[in-house]
């Protein structure tokens, strides 16, 4: 591919942390580098190895240089990211078996680190699950450091910038966005990386504006470019033309100005204009996030997804870590309730230590509660935890991934024990703690009746039901232009789901993308949602639509669509509403995002 400069050029990626930024490239080119091959004589294996050994030993002391540097700007909760990272530099799969290739094949360090990061590299992408898959990263960043310590390679030193730049580059390591000074770097652009790669996380802690997955961004920016970073729409901007620019300026000054305006929801309540009231939480994935859910005025935590609890280790969390997590999470969200959700991974292959057989489909095969029904004493475990973290503030139970009442009634059968036991022990908890189940299997929808029965309440992950429903693999890029929320089965899956709780009087939430998505806010208001759960970002905007509706208008507008035959027209009529009342936030730049979505969709 060419490089174009000075052209303008539009380059669409993922937005992963909103804010315009408008500055200057500085390109950090970080694509592959060559590894060489070569062939050694037997006797020079035990030099080679400790070659490698010693390449190994200077990453991890870098890795611990970041580290501290995270500790040093009180970043401690982001530091577990470069753990994984330094317990990779452990494993075995990696560095023993590089070792045992330069010993049994008499080849050097670099070729025989290739070939144990390409096999591993085949085992990941394997896995159809986008956290699991994005993961592959983290084996990519390590074996790229150890092979610039075998190379001598000079490290590009991000934490030297001495001026303001928006760093663009292939990837960026966590330990390079660990190393960002925030007052230098006040964006950054990748080629490659999702919404939940660990260096999106990690711009999401730190606040830093980022767009990732833009796939071709250090092929047309060179260091010194002008560029305008949007990381609320996934934009970037090349070169931007005076015309452009003054959009972009004009755009960011209306987005600040918003985002002051916006502050001010935060300790509004969550009503409508005839005083409706809903509850606004926010969805976590880490303890860390908690400080960011209380500025953002969340009344409490929706879902807490545990799944972080088994990733980046080689082991099994103790009961202890449980523990620690879930008490952190409860006082920090005291007094308002945490929901915690039990495990839910699917394409389970990557817990090598469960030894999980490979499975054709991932996502109906042995994940969520069936998998924790099949490993009763993780399960217990688990369950140990969460039951004693009530002890120190209001604890909600949620079981993800149930289709039928035999398997609620299962998972209540375990958890008596686990009550009994804790009794036995004299050990704390609060013996009336909810329980509840996500409603994401169509089946859980049709019996949402005999369901309502057996729980204290709802949460609809839109995320898997519209996956489940409309048949569209959630990870398939091919498919995504079908993934549309505003389907009319979803609606009425939605309406029908409401019904049946609100008929056994129990409340239900939303949890899924869906429920933080502004377009989508007067309709599951009239659809009678009593709870919202979303990223913590989606928050203001949400409360800011929330207030400035009626619900008779949104059980209107329920009722209209309900009678629309296409999820566009269900979206034309929405989208009309919203933009007599918010002509600014749903006028020409709404336009222009759902445009640039469907240019890639088309891509
Ligand atoms: C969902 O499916 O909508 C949901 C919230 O769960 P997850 O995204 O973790 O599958
Ligand atoms: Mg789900």
């Amino acid at each position: 591919m060419q490089r174009e400069m000075k052209k303008t050029q539009f380059i669409k990626g993922i937005g992963v942390t909103p804010g315009i930024i408008i500055g200057k490239a500085y390109l950090l080119d970080r694509g592959k580098i060559e590894a060489p091959a070569r062939v050694i004589p037997e006797s020079h294996t035990p030099q080679e190895v400790a070659r490698f050994r010693d390449a190994v030993e200077e990453s991890k002391k870098q890795l611990r240089q970041a580290k501290e540097k995270l500790l040093h700007e009180e970043a401690t909760g982001l530091t577990y990211i470069l753990d994984t990272h330094l317990l990779l530099l452990e494993d075995k799969n990696l560095i023993d078996n590089t070792i045992e290739t330069i010993r049994q094949s008499w080849i050097n360090s670099e070729w025989a680190l290739k070939i144990n990061l390409e096999r591993l590299h085949k085992i990941f992408s394997n896995i159809d699950d986008e956290y699991l898959k994005s993961r592959k990263t983290d084996i990519d960043h390590i074996g790229e450091r150890i092979l610039r310590n075998l190379m001598g390679e000079d490290k590009e030193a991000i934490h030297q910038i001495k001026e303001e730049v928006i760093i663009v580059s292939h990837d960026l390591s966590p330990a390079d966005t660990a190393q960002m000074a925030k007052d230098k770097v006040t964006a950054f652009v990748t080629d490659i990386g999702g919404k939940t790669s660990h260096t999106a996380i990690m711009a999401r802690s730190l606040e830093i504006p980022a767009v990732v997955g833009s796939e071709t961004a250090t092929h047309y920016i060179n260091t010194g470019d002008a560029l305008i970073v949007d990381g609320m729409t996934g934009v970037v901007v090349v070169n931007p033309s005076a015309e452009i620019l003054r959009e972009y300026v004009e755009r960011q000054k209306g987005r600040q100005k918003m985002e002051r305006e916006l502050f001010q929801y935060r300790d509004l309540p969550a009503e409508t204009l005839d005083g409706y009231r809903v509850k606004v939480l926010a969805n976590i994935e880490l303890v860390e996030e908690i400080p960011s859910v209380l500025q953002h005025g969340a009344e409490g935590i929706g879902l807490y997804r545990t799944e972080y609890l088994y990733l980046n280790r080689k082991d099994l969390p103790s009961e202890e870590d449980h523990f620690q997590a879930y008490k952190q999470v409860v006082e920090g969200i005291s007094p308002h309730a945490a929901v915690i959700r039990t495990l839910d991974i699917g394409g389970d292959k990557f817990l090598s230590h469960l030894e999980l057989a490979e499975e054709m489909n991932p996502a109906m095969g042995l994940r969520a509660v069936r998998f924790s029904l099949k490993e009763v004493d993780i399960f217990k475990v688990q369950l140990r935890a969460m039951l004693r973290a009530s002890a120190f503030g209001k604890v909600k139970l949620l079981f993800p991934m149930i289709s039928g009442a035999t398997e609620i009634r299962e998972v209540k059968k375990i958890l008596n024990e686990v009550r009994l036991g804790l009794s036995a022990e004299g050990i704390p908890f609060d013996s009336r703690t909810e329980i509840g189940i996500m409603i994401e299997v169509p089946s859980a929808v049709t019996i949402a009746d005999i369901l309502a029965r057996e729980v204290d309440f709802f949460s609809i992950g839109t995320n898997d039901l519209i996956q489940y429903s409309l048949a569209i693999d959630r990870v398939n890029e091919s498919v995504t232009h079908l993934y549309e929320p505003l389907h009319p089965a979803i609606l009425r899956l939605v309406r029908d789901v409401v019904q049946a709780a609100h008929q056994a009087g129990i409340r239900v939430a939303m949890c899924g993308e869906m429920a933080g998505e502004p377009l989508y806010i007067p309709i599951l208001l009239g659809l009678e949602l009593d709870e919202l759960s979303m990223n913590v970002f989606s928050i203001f905007r949400v409360k800011k639509i929330l207030r400035s509706y009626t619900h008779r208008e949104c059980k209107n507008l329920v009722r209209a669509s309900l009678h629309l035959s296409t999820p566009g027209e269900i979206e034309d009529l929405v989208l009309a509403s919203l933009r007599q009342k918010f002509p600014e936030e749903f006028g020409e730049d709404f336009n222009y995002r759902l445009k640039l979505n469907e240019y890639k969709k088309g891509e």
